[in-house]
């Protein structure tokens, strides 16, 4: 590896004084998908046209023009983003077929910061999973060990970034499926405040709690992705106007006026001691940097899984109406229409997808509103009171992300209960809309990698980058043996 196992920063700063190619990295980051995602499996389209668009990098370059923050920077993009010309899924076998006309707003900003797409990466189908077990595609292996899950629903971008097939990534994070995945796989990712990134051409699955986010090898290569996605977007209703801060140029890691919570309901006995160990180690790190710690309380967490999965396949339910064979991807032809319709969803759905279609109708249908989609509305707002009263007390709260280190392929597949409780401790970030993110803390003792959740008030993704950096400096990088 010559570019791949550097910052993206530095790279971008040779393409750019003209010590490198963009060329050359990409074929880089192309040759390495080419032989290590053969057992990987977390590509599942290539962009075809990389090397051309790297190559009118360095013609720009040449000329003098003015160059983006990511030029020629490889970034790889979920199956959920809309990308104009180059096959887009959802990993699901009802949009096979289907080539956008359009890009989303984060690809188009992407783009224009010089950045070059490498592919799509392979993801649950319409991010309805924890493990990438879910995609029509086939499961991702995870780099540490390739017995085990990568995490989902962001499976493929977080497998791209930890075997440096790309520098960074986008995932999209409904209920948690930018965090987990990072965790498991050891590096770093973060879900902004709903409404910071635009939904503008993101296939959508919650629209109230989806959000897209980077996924990077350091905090600096994170917040300067997201600096360039974030914004505005006439495009998107639900988009914020706020500004958007140079997080980067910003990044504080004095912790001397910082007031952490540790919230008791995510460190309770049954909380795996290895698990527990890692989250309260980075705790010291901040305390020994001269933050105070405080325990705090959020009471409610222990509805957040119910409450998610009646708000999440409710919505879903509704936006996945769509898919009826007449307007997208597969059709399943048949004389009589409702048979068609039938036939197309039935054959193209996937059994996950189809069993959350079904729990969302049943949950909005009339005499049965009252009873679950209402009141987990209602609870979703007690959640929200939760973090508004902490974050009176607290700047920011540190805690886990998942329950465990990444589980063998397999293991939880019939297990949905099991499986729906991995996402315990990022559910309700997203039902508050609330940043979060996952940093590397270190290996348990099985050598796989732990994160570390951080979550702050809205619109204090800079708090986040601040904590993030201060345990960068601090705790060991590892990377997956053999990459
Ligand atoms: N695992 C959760 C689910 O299956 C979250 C997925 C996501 O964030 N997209 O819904």
């Amino acid at each position: 590896m010559k570019f791949l196992n550097k910052s993206l920063l530095e790279v971008r700063n040779d393409i750019v004084s003209k010590k490198i190619k963009a060329v050359d990295v990409v074929q880089e980051s192309l040759s390495r998908i080419n032989t290590l995602d053969k057992e990987l499996n977390s590509f599942v389209a290539l962009n075809d046209k990389a090397l051309e668009q790297a190559e009118a990098v360095d013609k720009k370059i040449q000329a003098g023009e003015n160059q983006g923050p990511l030029a020629g920077i490889p970034i790889a993009v979920k199956d959920m983003f809309c990308t104009k010309d180059l096959r887009t899924t959802a990993c699901s076998n009802i949009l096979k077929n289907f080539v956008p006309p359009y890009s989303a707003t984060v690809v188009k900003r992407l783009e224009a910061a010089g950045a070059i797409i490498v592919g799509k990466t392979n993801c649950d189908e319409f991010a309805m999973g924890s493990s990438n077990e879910n995609s029509a595609f086939g499961v991702v292996k995870n780099p540490w060990d390739r017995a085990r899950v990568a995490g989902g629903s962001s499976g493929g971008s977080a497998s791209a970034v930890a075997a440096r097939l790309a520098f960074g990534s986008m995932g999209t994070d409904t209920g948690g499926s930018i965090r987990q995945p990072a965790s498991l796989c050891g590096i770093y990712g973060i879900k902004p405040t709903y409404g910071r990134v635009s939904r503008y051409g993101i296939i959508a699955y919650a629209s109230s709690l989806d959000q897209a986010g980077p996924f990077a090898g350091s905090t600096k290569e994170a917040s300067e992705i997201l600096k360039v996605i974030a914004g505005y977007d006439e495009k998107d209703s639900t988009s914020s106007a706020e500004a958007v801060p140079d997080w980067t140029q910003n990044i504080s890691t004095d912790m001397s006026k910082m007031t952490i919570g540790i919230p008791k309901e995510y460190f309770g006995d049954d909380l795996n001691p290895e698990i527990k160990k890692i989250a309260m180690n980075a705790i010291e790190i901040l305390k020994s940097k001269g933050a105070k710690t405080k325990e705090i309380s959020l009471p409610h967490t222990k509805f957040a899984i119910p409450v998610y999965y009646l708000v999440a396949t409710s919505e879903a339910s509704s936006n996945l109406a769509r898919y009826d064979g007449v307007r997208y991807g597969v059709r399943i032809p048949s004389s009589d229409i409702n048979d068609m319709y039938a036939k197309t969803r039935g054959q193209g759905f996937g059994t996950e997808v189809k069993k959350r279609i079904m729990l969302g109708t049943f949950a909005l249908s009339s005499g049965y509103y009252d009873a679950y989609y209402k009141k987990a509305s209602q609870v979703r707002h007690i959640i929200l009171k939760d973090f508004a009263k902490v974050f009176s007390e607290v700047d920011a709260i540190v805690c886990p992300v998942t329950t465990s280190t990444a589980f063998k392929i397999g293991e939880k597949i019939k297990d949905t209960i099991s499986m729906y409780y991995n996402d315990i401790f990022t559910t309700s970030v997203n039902l508050a809309g609330l940043p979060g993110m996952s940093v590397p803390g270190g290996l348990a003792s099985n050598g796989l990698p732990v994160g570390v959740q951080i979550i702050a008030p809205h619109f204090k993704e800079q708090t986040i980058f601040n904590i993030s950096q201060t345990l960068e400096d601090n705790i060991e990088k590892k990377v997956p043996h053999g990459i």
